[in-house]
């Protein structure tokens, strides 16, 4: 009896804001017995070319990105994440939105700095640039900041509302996710909206959005995910199964600035065989 493939689709390194460097990524991930992971970065693709470099037998990498989206159909603007897989890295437009994206991230994270600055908390931007270490800069770096300041003790405290989940909570200027799934397609590659229905995390968009994403090119939804409860993992595959979606499940791992483990939920293996059937602008790569 054949061993059933272990598929981990949305994973995150120090190109944004996880702790793993990429190529310490891989080794992990294979370590933790995955056959397949998927490296997605918020808003960038400078870990793919260092975890493909260290790729260790056995373990196949999906290059993809996590981008950060909205949706204006509500006011205010509901923030989203869209996973793409396997798009061109170098088609233009969509390089161009990632670039500007990341931008202003930046800017959204030196101001975030400035509000905490003004209430006399001790951070520096510049101390925050080097916790991030070039990658793309989130506020799990700022909450990185406020441990060491000794201000909180963790990670899920930093995100609550007295700090940076509502407090000193800043929106990103993001890409318009019906232009964002257009772009996607456009460079080859395979949208799946990333926890879509996480009511944890903030306000979630209607279903009447996802479907009208499905019209518009979207090709899957992620359903097993630490931020979905049990009901809503099944709201999501039933309607993955209307809209003729595929089904996702991943672990979203962040290194120790999240407590869930790599392969801590999975991908079955004709979901991952579609979305590379669907592909058109990298291949995944297996270590020769
Ligand atoms: P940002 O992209 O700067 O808006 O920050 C969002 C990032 O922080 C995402 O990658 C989330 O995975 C992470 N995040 C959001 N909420 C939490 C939380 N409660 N604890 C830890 N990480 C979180
Ligand atoms: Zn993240
Ligand atoms: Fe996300
Ligand atoms: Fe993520």
């Amino acid at each position: 009896m054949s061993v059933p493939a272990r598929i981990d689709l949305h994973t995150h390194s120090t190109a944004s804001d996880g702790t793993l460097a990429p190529a310490d990524l891989v080794r992990a991930a294979a370590d933790a017995g995955l056959d397949v992971v998927a490296l997605t970065d918020h808003d960038t693709t400078a870990g793919w070319s260092p975890a493909v470099a260290a790729l260790p037998p056995g373990l196949t990498l999906v290059r993809g990105a996590e981008i950060s989206c909205r949706w204006s159909g509500a006011e205010p603007a509901i923030p989203l994440h869209l996973l793409a897989y396997l798009f061109d890295p170098a088609e233009p437009h969509l390089a161009a939105e990632l670039a500007r994206v990341r931008r202003a991230r930046e800017e959204r994270g030196e101001r975030i700095v400035r509000l905490l600055q003004a209430d006399g908390v001790p951070v520096s931007w510049t101390e925050i640039l080097t916790g991030a270490g070039g990658g793309t800069v989130g506020r799990p770096h700022i909450a990185q900041a406020l441990i060491r300041a000794g201000l909180v003790a963790t990670t899920t405290e930093a995100f609550g509302p007295d700090w940076l989940g509502e407090r000193y909570r800043l929106p990103k200027d993001d890409i318009e996710v019906f232009r964002a799934v257009a772009l996607v397609r456009a460079a080859g590659g395979v949208p799946v909206f990333a926890h879509p229905k996480a009511s944890r995390r903030g306000r979630i968009v209607p279903d009447e959005l996802i479907a009208d994403l499905a019209t518009a090119g979207l090709a899957g939804l992620e359903a097993d995910h630490e931020d979905h409860d049990p009901a809503e993992r099944a709201h999501v595959r039933g309607l993955a199964a209307d809209l003729g979606l595929l089904v996702t499940g991943s672990s979203d791992f962040h290194g120790t600035h999240k407590t869930v483990r790599l392969g801590a939920h999975t991908t079955g293996p004709e979901a991952y065989e579609r979305i590379v059937a669907l592909a058109r602008g990298v291949t995944p790569v297996a270590s020769s």
